[in-house]
């Protein structure tokens, strides 16, 4: 829906500011940067869900009773290869926060120029409350809820929060049992690599992140032995980009934070020390004797040149906008960690802000080699995947930063006005 009498002509999704599209179909509009042909009826198109599933699984609990469990999975779009994006397995997960990731899937696949469209899949539940033989359970159930609407050139799903390769594992199991044509193996990505899974896949998104930061360096003058980094989240995303920000870049890591707490040393954390300790301390980091213990939330508030949301959407906010002094970069590892006000914020202070669908899209683009290396059956060295990742990452990073600079707009609009071109140019050939 749009409105038209806003002069930022405001874009909408169900009631909801659909904020990184918006600015960047605005900017499209102002600039007419693609000539006549998209316009509002194909960006009305492009901002509606081609599919949504909704599911109820009935999950059998290790004492015999049974709970029902809502689980959602969203097609935004395919005009440019199937439909590909994660599963999530949260107690907060809906529907409208689902459709917002897929829609952004779609973008990202788009601006590092892979041949995927954009999906997203959410379980509303902790899976941290159930067994081991309830996620297994609650998995292979929600792959028969899925039926034919997930496969090889279908939809691909892969890790997101709270679900991983053994997860994924699962999810190839069930589905090869009625599709044993073809390459079921290609039906899911993130996979452990003794069931096809590709090398690096694991630390894909954190390794992006970090080429990110690399880049951004580089563009800002900035020596990244210089700064100080804090970093919230600490899973798969959070944990590979802080471990190769330090070990790889010479930065310092001065805060971490996960679900349970945080912690501070101003000299710099051990990154690795500090996976084995949480690892150890059922995912506590309080007591860690390399630091202080802060309240969770202060990390987003420690003052440091680097921010790496790597947790869950909207964390970074007004407040920490506003408390930012000698914030030089943040890195949006997280699906769009930062609201539009806190955007508005630290644009004005001339942060570099990454945005989420250049930052982390290191994850999808060795999905990518691992689906391509399943339908081939032909599996690449750690060394080879490495290079292909810095190859893609390096060269949507360079198209976005020219397009800024020529259209004199930010990063967030130049990436998704790249997308957008992309995605409409698709359509427009095949006829839409
Ligand atoms: P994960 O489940 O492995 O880790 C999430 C981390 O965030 C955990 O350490 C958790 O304790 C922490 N966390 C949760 N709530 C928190 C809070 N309020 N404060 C501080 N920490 C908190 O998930 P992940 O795969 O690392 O994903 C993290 C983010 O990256 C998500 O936004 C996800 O959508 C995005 N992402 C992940 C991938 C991937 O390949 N895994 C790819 C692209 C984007």
């Amino acid at each position: 829906m749009f409105d038209e009498k806003s002069e930022d002509w405001k874009y909408t999704l169900d009631g909801k500011t659909c904020f990184d599209a918006q600015s960047a179909f605005a900017i499209n509009r102002k600039q007419n940067m693609h000539g006549r042909e998209i316009n509002d009826k194909l960006l009305s198109y492009l901002n509606t869900c081609k599919r949504e599933i909704l599911m109820e699984i009935p999950l059998r609990l290790d004492d015999g009773s049974l709970l029902p469990v809502h689980a959602y999975r969203v097609q935004h779009n395919n005009a440019r290869g199937p439909f590909k994006g994660g599963i999530r397995y949260h107690d907060k997960v809906n529907l409208q926060e689902v459709r917002e990731m897929a829609n952004l899937m779609t973008w990202k696949t788009a601006l590092v120029d892979i041949p995927y469209g954009g999906a997203k899949g959410g379980v509303a539940i902790d899976p941290k409350k159930l067994s081991f033989h309830e996620v297994r359970r609650l998995t292979k159930a929600l792959v028969s809820h899925l039926g034919n609407n997930i496969g090889p050139h279908i939809d691909i799903p892969a890790p997101d929060v709270n679900t991983n390769p053994q997860i994924m594992a699962w999810i190839f199991d069930e589905f090869s049992k009625t599709h044993s044509e073809g390459s079921p193996l290609a039906v899911v990505t993130g996979k452990p690599i003794e069931v096809g899974g590709s090398q690096g896949r694991l630390e894909a998104t954190g390794r992006g992140v970090a080429i990110c930061y690399r880049e951004a360096c580089k563009y800002k003058g900035l020596d990244p032995k210089e700064l100080r980094v804090s970093v919230q989240g600490f899973g798969n995303v959070g944990y590979h980009a802080a471990e190769i920000i330090q070990k790889e870049l010479g930065s310092k890591i001065i805060g971490v934070s996960n679900a349970v707490s945080a912690i501070y040393n101003e000299e710099g954390l051990d990154v690795v020390a500090l996976k084995e300790y949480a690892d150890s301390h059922n995912d506590s980091l309080d007591g860690y004797p390399g630091g202080e213990s802060i309240p969770r939330d202060d990390l987003l508030m420690l003052d440091c040149e680097v921010l790496v949301p790597a947790a869950l959407s909207k964390a970074v906010n007004a407040d920490v906008a506003k408390n930012a002094k000698s914030l030089k970069v943040l890195l949006e590892a997280a699906n769009a960690p930062t609201t539009p006000e806190a955007n508005a914020i630290l644009h004005e202070k001339g942060v570099c802000i990454i945005p989420s669908v250049l930052a982390n899209a290191g994850g999808v683009i060795v999905s990518y080699f691992e689906w391509v290396q399943n339908l081939q059956q032909f599996y690449w060295t750690y060394e080879r995947v490495i290079e292909e990742l810095e190859a893609r990452m390096v060269r949507a990073f360079g198209d976005v930063i020219n397009l800024a600079k020529e259209k004199d707009i930010g990063l967030r609009q130049a990436a998704y006005c790249l997308s957008l071109d992309r995605v409409a140019k698709a359509l427009i050939l095949r006829g839409y």
